[in-house]
């Protein structure tokens, strides 16, 4: 089959439910919609969940969610009903979970055995180990070696069988090279001594990857196999089976790696990375400093990963561990970016560059835009490189694009999920006029929610900091200093009927005019220190209006207080 044939194209995604969708899948699937899109055909999502012990229906679950989020919608696959009611899957070709699908590998397997074309095997672990260790010795690289057990006859096969010896069913390669056609990366002949009798199908009778991905890719009428450029062996391997099998080829298309810009694997390890050097440059450990466990972590699971840095935390103990101490985490999985206030518009963008670009300056667009320029001929071979600081600069400029009632809408749904407190805490009409306050000082829907905290926290939380030179200059420099500012609001303050953005301008103007010059930043960042215990908030009305008057005039009296200024 080659890339015009007339039939309808199909292409599909085919996560292995372990963990969270890492970008890469996400790019994969990108593309794999993209194409099936522009051509008018399907795409199609398959949960290669065959790994009973890596995959989880909770991860199968998070892959749908954050497809969906993205606007990935597939056509065929496992039937997802989204929060706001939309569907998605459901198809003739399913079921789309490999776990489902056991009886029509099991007849491939057979027809494959019958016919010769593959073979049981009764290796023990330690004996392939041994063999292995034969070859590196001798120096050269290891092959499976069948002739011990194709010499058995079929009786044989069945006795020990029928005894419960455990087996593996494998292929029997074929001794010629392999020709891989790919759309991106050309022709490429793999000599037959790179492969062995590869296993396909696993002592537990579950079959390996590279068998049940050939035959639903056949069974689901595949035309469009796109996958990330760590496929392109398994490919060769794939061929073979389906000529054993009488199967179509589909056309093939390996997308290039993504790294971070270092040129190391972009992998979740980055995350423990990023929390043992805070950590680390914290001085005294957290746990010392907390006195038993961090973010519920105990003292020993701590200590354990702090000193390896090939152990990597739960994905829950790293997000609390990162929220205690303050520091972000590289986003890697497209759940973390959503976390972290990426619009999934942005994200499909930016994750469309990774390895293709429509040529020209265009660098940014729309999905639809994708569909219609999409092309294997412009993804590139190398690998390509995933730079945050970009990403951060296109979500910064899409949003301030959008229009404030959209951005307090977007920042309420971010809330809901990821810090309902805010909800909790402040009035609809307050939450609105934060998040409206908020938006010309956000890069992401998330970033000013740690600066944000004040607004919800008590009283005691606020700290100040009176050594700090930067509060103090603010505090305690000039004529009239800040301090004396904060007293003499005090009792304007307490006088104002009713506390609103624009009563509170009207009183706090009127005294800059009166007392700074009419330069407010004399007024507001006192105020600011009082009310966060920083410099840093949004508008001042709005801030004070938010925070409430019993609530301000007690900060402003404890920073009075707190900064004495002799
Ligand atoms: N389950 C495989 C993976 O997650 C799919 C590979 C393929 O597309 O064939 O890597």
């Amino acid at each position: 089959m080659s890339s015009d044939s007339k039939s309808i194209v199909r292409t599909r995604f085919a996560p292995s439910p372990s963990g969270h969708l890492h970008v890469g899948g996400a790019r994969t699937a990108l593309f794999c919609w993209a194409y099936a899109r522009q051509h008018g055909g399907k795409f199609i999502l398959r949960i290669e969940d065959t790994d009973q012990k890596r995959s989880s229906d909770a991860a199968s679950v998070g892959f749908l969610r954050d497809l969906k989020w993205l606007g990935i919608e597939w056509d065929e696959g496992p039937e997802f009903v989204d929060r706001d009611g939309s569907r998605c899957g459901g198809g003739a070709y399913g079921p789309y979970f490999q776990s489902q699908r056991l009886d029509l590998y099991t007849k491939y397997l057979q027809q494959l055995v019958r016919e010769g074309k593959a073979y049981y095997a009764f290796d023990t672990a330690a004996e392939l180990d041994a063999q292995r260790k034969a070859a590196r010795e001798a120096g050269r690289n290891y092959r499976y070696d069948r002739t011990a057990a194709t010499s058995l006859s079929a009786e044989q096969v069945q006795r020990r069988r029928d005894a419960g010896e455990p087996a593996v069913i494998r292929f029997r390669l074929p001794d010629e090279p392999i020709v891989i056609r790919d759309e991106i990366l050309g022709e490429a002949t793999i000599p037959a001594e790179q492969l062995d009798d590869f296993v396909i199908c696993k002592a537990d009778g579950f079959p390996t990857y590279h068998f049940a991905v050939v035959v639903d890719d056949e069974l689901m009428q595949v035309t469009h196999v796109i996958r990330a450029q760590e496929h392109f062996m398994n490919t060769a391997r794939h061929l073979r089976l389906q000529e054993a099998l009488g199967f179509r080829r589909p056309v093939y298309a390996h997308l290039p790696l993504i790294f971070n810009p270092d040129g190391s694997k972009m992998s979740k390890r980055d995350k423990d990375k990023a929390l043992r050097a805070a950590v680390r440059s914290m001085g005294v450990p957290p746990v010392e400093r907390a006195g038993g466990e961090v973010a519920s972590i105990s003292a020993d699971t701590f200590a354990a990963w702090l000193k390896d840095k090939d152990r990597q935390l739960e994905f829950d103990e790293a997000n609390a561990l990162s929220e205690a101490l303050g520091v972000p985490l590289p986003e890697i999985n497209v759940d973390d970016f959503r976390r972290s206030g990426y619009l999934p518009e942005v994200l499909i963008n930016y994750l469309a560059l990774l390895g293709w670009n429509p040529g020209g300056d265009v660098e940014k667009f729309d999905k639809a835009f994708l569909v219609e320029r999409f092309s294997f001929d412009r993804v590139m071979k190398g690998p390509a490189k995933f730079d945050r600081a970009k990403l951060l600069a296109f979500n910064h400029d899409a949003i301030q694009a959008l229009s404030t009632e959209e951005f307090v809408r977007l920042f309420r749904a971010h809330c809901a999920e990821f810090h309902p407190e805010f909800i909790e805490h402040l009035t609809p009409e307050h939450f609105d006029l934060l998040a409206a306050a908020n938006h010309k000082r956000s890069k992401t829907l998330d970033d000013q929610v740690r600066s944000s905290r004040f607004f919800i926290d008590g009283d005691e939380s606020i700290t100040y900091d009176a050594a700090d030179k930067n509060l103090r200059k603010v505090m305690c420099a000039g004529e009239p200093t800040g301090r004396a500012h904060l007293e003499a609001l005090l009792p304007i303050l307490q006088g104002v009927s009713d506390w609103s953005v624009a009563t509170l301008e009207q009183a706090i103007s009127a005294y800059v005019q009166q007392h700074a010059g009419g330069n407010l930043g004399k007024v507001a960042q006192p105020l600011r220190i009082a009310i966060s215990g920083t410099t840093i908030s949004p508008a001042i009305y709005e801030t004070l209006t938010i925070l409430g008057c019993d609530a301000t005039l007690r900060r402003m009296r404890r920073c009075i207080e707190a900064f004495a200024c002799v």
